[in-house]
């Protein structure tokens, strides 16, 4: 790129585009409707459209997408062109305001769990004005929200909306407590951190389970793994650099504030982080950069892993999502601030988030639940399976303070009107970072690190807005109807730590004895999605998220099926895969070599029947046993795989997958990593892992 601040949303339809290429009266209409939901008028809509596909034409553009995601995860897209017949018999490129507006596409195959009968298979797309378009290669791609006739959401994008409005509505009631008349709205804002895999297009392509499942299935170990740790924020090498280039230019022509980047622990592994945005922006963008990393590595011959877990052994990738709540008028709620009201109003926000993680610690793990993510939760590399908040040491002494009616020692201790004393100015030391929390607060904002590589963000989010939303409704309630607010307020958040402090953790997460302690506290500790996902049902859940107006109970069905679905059939396909491979590809090359081994061996016999052949035999016999088990495993894991997919109650069969199917397939794999490190490396069907995570230089 040689200009980054002329190319920079150079393919967006932003503001900038909008306030040049609409009438005055046209663009204050739509900045309305952007900036507080007002509806958009037909006649608005008509001359947007019109401006909109003058500028995507001049881009290139040929087609119009409506840009939505469905809820498999990824972002789905049916493109139409803009061609309509001219008179003469030309053609005219043509789009209307209807079309801007709303989309049908023909979305039987999307998975509605029920939500939508075959006969009214047809849902509609409706375009998310606060979200630019943009123009993907030849196509104007326009950020819809997906939903049935009936109105019920097909996609993650609705909720999230949802969610952001109930979040608003609630913040806006305390802050009015608090004297702030002239805040329009509050809304939230996310910093998605992006871990991935970079490996060379040439092994991929050799790797059936890399292609079908996007993780490795067997793969001994390799001699070097992340042991030294000399990755980590290492120096990026010649053909990585040459991708985070091409990479940063294609995010900035999209708007998208790609900002850091750097190599993560595991060897191949880096991380992209952008500049927080809006939490429905932040969403998208991420969708987008997710496509557009694995675009990118194709043109450099190399593929981007998104999976969480592509290596045993070694890291497995995660997100993490940087969260705030903040005003329009700027001023971000989870500040301390310098006042003794910003104070107050600061603890109250920090409270409402303490209050909320520990009520529905069980809808944030359900939130990163996906087959994926549950290698890594809980294992030595990512946050536990369990949920807890680190404050960092000197905002628990303070809370401790406020719960024990002990003045916090600070340098004078004045206790200020609201009856919590001045917060001494505080700041969370960047190297005090408890990095193995799940969800932490790092100076103005929380950070959740539970997500998985793959997940969509808009999951998590829809699930601590609402939350938050609950407790801040709560607080409202109570305030509004207080005769003395002050007193009120200062009662509430005493006991809101008091009943909460159980969440709050500032050691090692990942050390066992934490979990014990968990346990001791009644935390929950849901390891697999087959465990946690039916607690999205639990009664407290479906009575938050409805009362929240977030989702329906038949969305919230629909959800519970869709996500064990998911998980019962990725696991299939993963047990699917590993079968093929070992009976046409591992068996097969084991046994060539020991042909080989064997014929050497007869061989040496020839030339002298007193040489020692016991390396022959030795190798004969031990892969001779590792073919045997390994025969007897494939059968196991077939017939597992054939028998639990015929149950019919989805959590059931969720359960039976978890217990069976993915324990035979751990079996399965010990012995065939086991032969690998014993069959010559010419004999090997795949390339091995050192290749892989040492491959590209
Ligand atoms: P680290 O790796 O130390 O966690 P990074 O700098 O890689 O930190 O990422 C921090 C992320 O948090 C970035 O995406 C950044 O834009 C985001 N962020 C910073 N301030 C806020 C905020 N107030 N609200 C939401 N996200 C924020
Ligand atoms: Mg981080």
């Amino acid at each position: 790129m040689k200009n980054v601040r002329e190319e920079f949303g150079s393919l967006v339809f932003d503001d900038r585009e909008m306030k040049a290429r609409l009438s005055s009266k046209v663009y204050a209409s739509l900045k309305k409707t952007m900036d507080e939901g007002a509806k958009l008028d037909i006649t608005v809509a008509n001359a947007v459209a019109v401006a909109m596909k003058d500028w995507a034409v001049e881009k290139g553009a040929t087609h119009y997408t409506h840009w939505f995601q469905p809820l498999t995860g990824v972002t789905a897209e049916k493109h139409d062109s803009f061609i309509a017949p001219a008179p003469d018999g030309g053609v005219l490129m043509d789009f209307s305001g209807k079309e801007l507006i709303q989309g049908e596409p023909d979305a039987s195959s999307f998975p509605s769990g029920g939500l939508r009968a075959t006969f009214e298979a047809r849902g509609y797309t409706a375009w998310d004005p606060t979200s630019y378009a943009f123009v993907k290669g030849t196509t104007l791609c326009i950020p819809t929200a997906f939903c049935s006739y009936g109105g019920e959401a097909l996609d993650k994008k609705t909720p999230l909306l949802r969610s952001m409005e109930a979040l608003n509505k609630q913040a806006l009631r305390i802050l009015k407590l608090f004297g702030n008349e002239e805040v329009k709205y509050v809304s939230t804002s996310v910093g998605p951190e992006q871990e991935y895999f970079l490996i060379d297009k040439a092994d991929y392509d050799k790797r059936p389970d890399l292609k079908y499942t996007g993780r490795t299935l067997v793969g001994a170990r390799p001699p070097k793994g992340q042991d030294m740790d000399d990755h980590y924020f290492g120096v990026i090498k010649p053909r990585v650099a040459e991708y985070m280039k091409d990479l940063n230019d294609e995010l900035w022509k999209l708007g998208i504030y790609a900002k850091t980047e750097h190599n993560e622990v595991a060897p191949a592994q880096h991380e992209l982080a952008p500049i927080y945005d809006t939490t429905n922006i932040a969403a998208d963008h991420n969708q987008l950069t997710m496509e557009i990393m694995q675009k990118v590595a194709a043109k450099h011959g190399l593929v981007c892993l998104l999976h969480e877990k592509p290596f045993d052994g070694v890291n497995g990738s995660g997100k993490h999502n940087n969260w705030s709540v903040g005003t329009d008028t700027g001023v971000n709620l989870l500040n301390p601030g310098d006042t003794p009201y910003e104070n107050a109003q600061f603890l109250l926000f920090l409270c409402a988030v303490i209050k909320a993680v520990d009520d529905y610690q069980d809808l944030l793990r359900i939130s990163v639940a996906t087959a994926g993510n549950d290698h890594r939760l809980g294992a030595n590399e990512a946050p536990p399976a369990v949920v807890s908040m680190f404050l960092g040491d000197e905002l628990t002494k303070i809370l401790q303070a406020i719960m024990n009616d002990q003045p916090y020692e600070a340098e004078e201790a004045k206790k200020m009107k609201l009856g919590v004393d001045v917060l001494p100015k505080f700041t969370i030391d960047n190297t005090d970072r408890n990095r193995t929390s799940p969800f932490a607060f790092t100076g103005n904002k929380f950070e959740f690190r539970a997500l998985g590589s793959a997940n969509s963000i808009s999951c998590v989010n829809i699930m601590l807005n609402s939350a938050v939303a609950e407790s801040l409704k709560i607080y409202a309630d109570r305030l509004e109807a207080a005769d003395d607010f002050e007193e009120a307020l200062h009662n509430m958040i005493k006991k809101t730590i008091s009943d909460h402090k159980r969440i709050i953790f500032n050691g090692n997460g990942y050390d066992d004895a934490w979990l014990a302690e968990a346990e001791k506290r009644g935390l929950c500790n849901y390891k697999t999605t087959a465990d946690c996902m039916p607690h999205l049902l639990d009664d407290k859940n479906v009575k938050m998220l409805t009362e929240q107006k977030v989702f329906t109970p038949a969305e919230l069905n629909s959800r519970m099926e869709i996500m064990l679905d998911n998980y019962c059939k990725t696991i299939t396909i993963e047990a699917n895969t590993l079968v093929d491979m070992v009976r046409k590809e591992i068996l097969p090359s084991i046994n060539k070599y020991m042909g080989a081994v064997a014929e050497t061996a007869l061989a040496k016999q020839q030339v002298d029947s007193s040489i020692s052949i016991s390396y022959e035999k030795n190798i004969i016999s031990k892969l001779s046993n590792l073919n045997d088990i390994i025969y007897a495993g494939v059968d196991t894991l077939e017939k597992e795989t054939a028998q639990e997919v015929e149950i019919d109650d989805i959590v059931e069969q969720g359960y039976a997958i978890r217990d069976k199917v993915l324990v035979a397939m751990e079996d399965l794999r010990k012995a065939c990593d086991e032969a690998e490190m014993i069959v010559s490396k010419k004999y090997w069907p795949y390339p091995s892992y050192g290749e892989m995570l040492f491959g590209v230089k």
